[in-house]
């Protein structure tokens, strides 16, 4: 290779170079270099891996639900880039240590995982129509913090909810009727909204589901003392959110 060639091939190489270095530093995305779960793992802070327990005990609840709202933040930005990976799959498979329990409703245009930036073993998720909670669902919310350390609790309702729609209706239908019958306790009890009280009125739906969110966390804390307990101390928290259809954006109450 004569000298002109050598010093071009030396430039190209400085300049590729200089390019993928920019790139590895914008993939990182300005939302994840302010990520509390970067900094717990910052040696390898690009591969967002399975937590470990002693990674899971350094967290805080509120380090949690900051990690959930830059998840969501990535979510509505179309910047999604955890992948679940088989190395990923075949790590997870040693053992769980999530860091937050998600009850959500069964819907289909709600895909946890994802509106949270979240992969395999990062969240448990109960589904149930209409986020209620039940003794099953107490169990595995109890199994999720008591258990296995998790320490933030999100009961999760979103826009254009079905089953506060039938609920408001006051559908009867088979094993339906009794789901529903958990959500009506949120219609029956509620004074404060004044307008067209039907499953017609955006507004009303919207209401009630709001008010069915935090009759489940209320229920949450009558009905377990172990949560209760736990929250009490601040081993957990236990929030409110609200998923918006058109624009997956999550609302913390
Ligand atoms: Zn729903």
């Amino acid at each position: 290779m004569n000298t002109p060639k050598l010093l071009l091939t030396t430039l190209l190489i400085a300049v590729a170079g200089l390019i993928a270095c920019q790139n590895n530093n914008n993939s990182l995305g300005d939302s994840k270099k302010n990520n509390p779960e970067f900094k717990v793992d910052s040696a390898d802070v690009l591969s967002e891996k399975v937590l470990t327990a002693e990674q899971q005990a350094a967290l805080t609840p509120d380090t949690i639900l900051a990690i959930l709202k830059t998840g969501n933040t990535d979510f509505v930005s179309d910047a999604l880039t955890i992948r679940n990976t088989s190395s990923r799959i075949r790590k997870a498979a040693l053992g769980q240590y999530p860091k937050a329990v998600i009850l959500s409703c069964l819907d289909s245009r709600v895909p946890v995982e994802d509106v949270f930036h979240r992969g395999i073993g990062d969240l448990f998720v109960a589904r149930v129509a209409g986020n209620i909670v039940n003794e099953d669902i107490l169990g595995s919310l109890e199994y999720a913090c008591k258990v296995s350390g998790s320490k933030l609790i999100v009961v999760l309702g979103h826009e254009h909810c079905g089953a506060i729609k039938s609920a408001i209706d006051n559908v009867k239908l088979g094993n339906i009727t009794a789901m529903l019958s958990k959500i009506r306790p949120a219609i029956t009890a509620d004074t404060q909204f004044i307008g067209d009280k039907t499953s017609a009125n955006k507004a009303y739906v919207h209401h009630i589901c709001l008010e069915n969110i935090e009759l489940s966390i209320q229920n949450i804390r009558e009905k377990s003392p172990i949560l209760k307990e736990m929250e009490a101390n601040g081993e957990i928290k236990i929030v409110g959110a609200f998923y918006e259809m058109e624009t997956g954006k999550v609302e913390f109450l």
